[in-house]
């Protein structure tokens, strides 16, 4: 008796931006393709932005044919286009499933800067950022964060000459990156590999609110720059405004940073810290701040606080911003105060909001002892 066939059930077909080389090795593998197709394949979206599988001419028709099938490359729809004076542009992404993340572009001279989200909406709740408000949806697949590079590279062109426009990658956006690690490190092995967007390890960021075993991961998986956003120079305070430091004092963050920092591309971490009228700017802070740092390899990054709607607190007058800024440089640290870009359309630092559905609580996925 012959056996009744059934026929194979369709597999979706699987979004080739969510994998990287090795990974898009492995899939190509199982389909008996040879490791250098992935390679081409690779190049063609990451390095040349071509995503329609019909326009990767050096492939077999066959092979076109099949990716056509068993593959896809899933990009989010831009639904609004912003364009601030200075120059800084904000994509808003709607994704497959509704929820809407913001993307940001940043030029300066001789560099280019995407400030990338990799989580739709924030769990940490940090008291001073407009992204907690919004509470967590759920984290963004490696393919939905490759994709703001393809869309930030399709939305701007070459730069006039020739080269590409995305030279320095932050991890910055909407979201705390060291919470999705595990779909934020293919990513990240994309942004640096040569066949990929080769952009150096130094000018890759991952900035961390301290989710400190993540730190220790990723200095072991992919050791990028580090930003950490401490904001305080004591716990008391620091757990004010950083729910986070519950579960990881500062003390073990600082341990950890001191690992990453003896194995990392850049010697220096970078400290981020937004400064609070009447909080945590004042000179007893400053000189807090500079203990804390000492015999660290640390720059700071002082951070005046970007109001929002609603917000309670104050940006310091430039002139504490100044004085704050002096009584670090004075004890030798490196600390520069972060350019307010973007403003008008609500780009800059903490200010991204998207479209988070449905709306959790802020602080839902910390552990329980990280909670207020
Ligand atoms: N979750 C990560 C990534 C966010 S990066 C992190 O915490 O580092 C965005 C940076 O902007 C962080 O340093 C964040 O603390 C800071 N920030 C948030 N809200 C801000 C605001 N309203 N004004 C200035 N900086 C803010």
């Amino acid at each position: 008796m012959q056996a009744a066939t059934f026929p194979a059930p369709a597999q979706p077909p699987a979004n080739l931006l969510d994998m990287d080389r090795q990974g898009l090795r492995a899939w190509f593998a199982r389909r008996g393709e040879r490791p250098f197709r992935a390679d081409q394949v690779f190049r063609w979206i990451h390095r040349r932005g071509v995503t329609d599988f019909a326009a990767m001419t050096d492939l077999a028709k066959a092979l076109r044919a099949r990716l056509q099938e068993e593959a896809r490359i899933g990009l989010p729809e831009v639904v609004a286009r912003h364009l601030s004076p200075d120059g800084t542009r904000k994509w808003v992404l709607r994704l497959a499933d509704g929820n809407a993340i913001e993307t940001v572009y940043i030029p300066e001279e001789g560099r280019g800067t995407l400030c990338v989200s990799s989580q739709v909406g924030c769990a940490l709740g940090c008291r001073f950022c407009a992204t907690a408000r919004q509470g967590w949806a759920r984290d963004l697949s490696t393919g939905e964060i490759l994709a703001q590079l393809v869309v930030a590279h399709r939305e701007l062109g070459d730069t006039p000459a020739g080269g590409r426009p995305v030279t320095n990658v932050v991890l910055m956006g909407m979201g705390e990156p060291l919470l999705n690690y595990e779909r934020v490190l293919p990513a990240l092995r994309v942004l640096v590999d040569d066949l990929g967007y080769g952009i150096s390890r130094r000018r890759v960021t991952v900035s961390t609110a301290g989710v400190v075993p993540a730190i220790d991961r990723l200095r072991e998986d992919c050791p990028v720059s580090l930003a950490v956003s401490l904001h305080a120079p004591d716990d008391a305070l620091r757990e004010r405004l950083v729910p986070l430091n519950r579960k990881y004092p500062i003390a073990e963050l600082l341990a950890a940073c001191r690992r990453y920092a003896a194995a990392g591309p850049h010697r220096a971490i970078t400290f981020e810290y937004v400064l609070l009228e009447g909080v945590n700017d004042r000179d007893e802070d400053a000189r807090a701040l500079v203990r804390l740092l000492r015999g660290l390899p640390a720059k700071v990054n002082l951070i005046p606080f970007n109001p929002f709607p609603g917000a309670l607190w104050r940006t310091p007058p430039p002139e504490r911003v100044d004085a704050f800024r002096e009584r670090l440089l004075e004890a030798g640290l490196v600390t520069i105060t972060r350019k307010r870009r973007g403003d008008s359309i609500d780009a800059a630092c903490g200010q991204l909001v998207g479209q988070v559905l449905p709306r959790h609580r802020c602080e839902a996925r910390l552990p329980a002892q990280a909670r207020s």
